[in-house]
């Protein structure tokens, strides 16, 4: 099978049947809103607040312990257990979502379920194998009844995140869903606004998406997802280009 059919193949498990792949070159300096989250801590009487400065030295062993054993917002009390993010700690892609659900408390792992095989085919459709990918989410922990972040939460969990970012130096970051846009560029501006565009997150390029879950609840926006995912990948060659 040539790399043409390979597309179309997963294409096809995408739903897309017929497409027109967007070309849209990476001005430079396109990058907009570059967004360089702060860690706020909004109670500072709270005691077990995670700050940026706690984490910021951690290895990818002890990040992992320490967010396992972190009770600095009340979602460690509802917890199954705390999901890490996994993947390839030498990627040069990071896709970051928004929280565990269900199915992700139960096993300790980020987009498993009927999402994250859409989020496997999505990958796959631009040459990317889950195993190539570092996955994470904004927050560690599940939100109960799958309830959007507060605030709160976000910034508790923020270092943690910006430690693997740190760690990981991808190249670029697909943010994946509104929620985890717009947390990580700081912004109410909506998803659809937001699609197609460049951003940075602490020096990386960040492209955003639809979030699976949305995707298998209207599919009719998967060529969407697709001109994101290509706009992507554009993106990234650029910056291997560019190195
Ligand atoms: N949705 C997300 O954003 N992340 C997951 O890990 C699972 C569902």
């Amino acid at each position: 099978m040539n790399e043409a059919q390979r597309r179309a193949q997963y294409l096809n498990a995408l739903g897309i049947q017929v497409w027109t792949q967007r070309h849209k070159p990476v001005a430079a300096g396109a990058e907009t809103a570059a967004a360089t989250p702060v860690p706020v801590v909004t109670n500072p009487s709270v005691v077990a607040t995670t700050t940026q400065h706690d984490v910021a030295l951690l290895d990818w062993p002890a990040l992992q312990q320490r967010v396992a054993s972190c009770t600095a917002c009340d979602l460690h009390s509802t917890r199954t257990q705390t999901v890490f993010g996994n993947g390839n700690r030498s990627a040069q892609w990071m896709v970051i979502g928004e929280a565990p659900g269900a199915d992700e408390d139960q096993q300790g792992e980020p987009f498993v379920g009927r999402g994250g095989q859409l989020l496997n085919e999505m990958l796959r459709a631009i040459g990317l194998r889950r195993e190539d990918v570092f996955i994470a989410n904004v927050l560690k922990c599940r939100p109960p009844n799958n309830r959007d972040p507060l605030p709160a939460e976000v910034a508790q969990c923020e270092p943690y995140l910006k430690r693997q970012v740190s760690l990981l130096q991808p190249k670029i970051i697909l943010a994946v869903g509104r929620i985890a846009a717009q947390n990580l560029l700081q912004t109410d501006i909506t998803i659809g606004k937001l699609r197609g565009q460049q951003f940075s997150y602490g020096g990386i390029p960040l492209v955003v998406t639809y979030h699976p879950a949305y995707l298998l609840r209207s599919p009719a926006e998967k060529r969407k997802a697709w001109d994101d995912l290509c706009f992507a990948r554009g993106v990234w060659s650029g910056t291997r280009a560019a190195s």
